[in-house]
């Protein structure tokens, strides 16, 4: 058997079999339940499925604002502000400074939370901290393949990962005009 290549990241929500006990799984409404899950009739296991977090932060040092470009797909070649997955176990303020670190190496002293956003059509929730870099230097890791400060003037606009970065920047460079910074709640309501 050859080894297929990777086409799917993050793989598909829906199982196929149960990760209990390996038989195939059903999707149909468990009784007192009111939608569809992924059953399995042999040992009982009903697999929810809910949002996964996205988190991440606005670092900023000396009024220019951290972003990467991204050297994993979806957006590869993109400019994105530092954020992924949240781990099992950690805190969104855990998560949003170990995204920080790995992609581009920067320290970051957090501030409060800044934008969360909801995005239903692909079942996540982005969440991004104000964040102070407690230094310029800068360390990418393997998931950029750069990492720099921006100026307002020179934010690539055409060239970012996804709307959740896009309006989190827009207000962030509102917000700092007007002297005020957030929170805010939106939903995206379109594929980003
Ligand atoms: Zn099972």
């Amino acid at each position: 058997m050859s080894a297929k290549p990777i086409t799917y990241f993050p793989a598909p929500r829906l199982a196929r079999y149960c990760s209990q006990c390996g038989t195939p799984v059903v999707r149909r409404v468990p009784e007192g339940d009111n939608r569809e899950r992924d059953v399995c009739d042999n040992c009982g296991a009903i697999h929810y499925q809910n949002p996964r977090v996205v988190v991440g932060t606005v670092p900023v040092w000396e009024g220019r604002i951290l972003l990467c470009r991204r050297a994993i797909e979806p957006r590869y070649d993109t400019w994105t502000l530092p954020a992924g997955f949240m781990e099992l176990g950690e805190t969104t303020a855990q998560g949003a400074t170990r995204e920080t670190l790995e992609e581009s190496g920067a320290r970051v002293k957090l501030g409060g939370i800044y934008t969360i956003i909801d995005v239903p059509q692909v079942d996540q929730v982005h969440i991004y901290h104000l964040a102070e870099a407690l230094g310029p230097e800068l360390d990418p890791g393997p998931e950029s393949l750069e990492a720099r400060y921006y100026d307002e003037a020179e934010i690539p606009w055409d060239n970012l990962s996804f709307r959740t970065v896009v309006t989190t920047l827009r207000h962030y460079l509102e917000d700092r005009r007007r002297g005020g910074f957030g929170p805010h709640y939106y939903s995206l309501d379109t594929p980003h």
